[in-house]
């Protein structure tokens, strides 16, 4: 995971932390000298430490402040930490080198700041900085162990051992952490995405139920009066009941209703929902297969909603199959108190990037979908304590299982 840094709000962060950063680095260097340099060495203190850039060592660093002031005015302020990183280890190699050469055994680590420079890297929240400066301080003793023959850089290696896990510990932790937090609020995105589309469709919804019902009902009338427009008319009541199947949709994912849950026999509910369907899809080579268990167990739901979610789950698997096909619904135990039935269709699958999106509200690939259909069906499976799942690879068929309790 890599964040964008184009928003403002994280390059302000990002600024922020350089400023830190560097304040630290800045700190440590010249604290560090001065305690070494003039306090241990005016009370006459051997330490082995030596000033290795010595006064060229603030000429050096306060061009480093001026360069990166052009380069933060000039909006280039994520190489900074980089240059620092990058220029300290370098430099630092040269300077032991220089002063070492040719007395190695009195050799000591360097300035304090480079455990700054590691020990902060996490700062970024960015892996590839917090790999740049830990690996370069290994390097960094790892070449001047080689080029001076000395095994002194042993201790100032595991040191940067020691402060590259505890930075990284550090890093993974602020990782884990802002990726709950994104997802956190994704989801609560989300919800209320859902609680406002809810809202929405229970208004409408509502609104639009009583003036359709007296429309149906006219309907009918002049449909008995008119019977040399029989035809028209049955169309007409067709498309009445249309709107009707997704008033009904809209409404479940509104407002929770009052669900009335009696036992019911699913192996009964399904047969009639295929019955209905068969009659409806006579002479277009369809071919159900129902192979369900006899003693089906009992489930505790409100009969119309489970006839809303297989209406939906079987009419998905024949609308795949456009050219016809076999529909497959299986139905059985599994062993810890729950039944598992699986409507299996033949038809044109689904490709990877659109089962992602499956249960959004409003997600459709087709001409005259609402994208309800599954979204419904899940709400109403998760309402009765069940799960439902999607298999599918395009071109093979779609398996959708719907795990339910059984009813104690
Ligand atoms: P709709 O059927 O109105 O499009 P659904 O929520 O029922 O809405 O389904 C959403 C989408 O999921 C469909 O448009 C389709 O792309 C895909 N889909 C669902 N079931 C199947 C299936 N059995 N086979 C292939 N695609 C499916
Ligand atoms: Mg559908």
């Amino acid at each position: 995971m890599e964040f964008n840094n184009t928003s403002a709000l994280l390059q302000d962060e990002e600024k922020r932390t350089l400023t830190i950063y560097l304040t630290a680095f800045y700190l440590t260097l010249i604290l560090f000298d001065v305690i070494y340099n003039f306090l241990y060495k005016s009370q006459g203190v051997t330490t082995g430490y030596s000033n290795n850039l010595g006064y060229l060592n603030y000429v050096f660093y306060f061009g480093l402040l001026v360069l990166s002031f052009y380069l933060f005015k000039r909006g280039k302020h994520t190489t900074i930490k980089y240059i620092y990183v990058i220029t300290y280890f370098t430099l630092a190699i040269i300077y032991d080198y220089i002063v070492f050469y040719n007395n190695p055994s009195m050799y000591a680590s360097g300035n304090a700041a480079e455990v700054i420079l590691v020990l902060f890297s996490p700062l970024f929240i960015n892996k590839r900085f917090f790999w740049v400066a830990s690996i370069g301080g290994f390097l960094r003793y790892i070449i001047v162990g080689i080029l001076l023959h000395t095994s002194m850089v042993l201790i100032p290696i595991l040191l940067i051992l020691i402060f590259s896990i505890i930075s990284y510990i550090l890093l993974t932790r602020f990782y884990s952490y802002i990726k709950a937090l994104t997802e956190t609020h994704e989801e609560l995105r989300q919800k209320e995405k859902l609680a406002f589309v809810g809202q929405m469709a229970t208004t409408i919804g509502h609104e639009i139920r009583n003036p359709l019902a007296s429309l149906k009902g006219f309907t009918q009338l002049q449909r008995e009066k008119h019977k040399e427009d029989e035809f028209q008319y049955s169309i007409m009541e067709q498309e009445i009941d249309r709107i009707d199947s997704i008033l009904n949709d809209l409404l479940v994912i509104g407002k929770p209703r009052q669900i009335s849950v009696k036992q019911y026999n699913l192996k009964e509910l399904i047969e009639y929902v295929v019955s209905i369907t068969e009659q409806s899809e006579q002479g277009k080579n369809i071919a159900f297969e129902l192979k369900m268990v006899e003693s089906f167990p009992l489930i505790e739901c409100d009969e119309k909603q489970m006839k809303q979610v297989f209406l939906n789950l079987i009419k998905n698997g024949l609308e795949s199959m456009p050219e016809g096909g076999k529909l497959t619904i299986e139905g059985g135990q599994l062993a810890d108190n729950q039944v598992s039935i699986r409507i299996c269709d033949e038809g044109y699958g689904i490709p990877a990037d659109v089962q992602e999106k499956l249960f959004q509200p409003f997600f459709t690939t087709k001409d005259y979908g609402t994208g309800l259909g599954l979204m419904v069906s899940k709400k109403i499976i998760e309402d009765h304590h069940g799960k439902i799942d999607i298999e599918s690879n395009e071109g093979n068929g779609t398996k959708v299982e719907i795990i339910l309790p059984i009813a104690q």
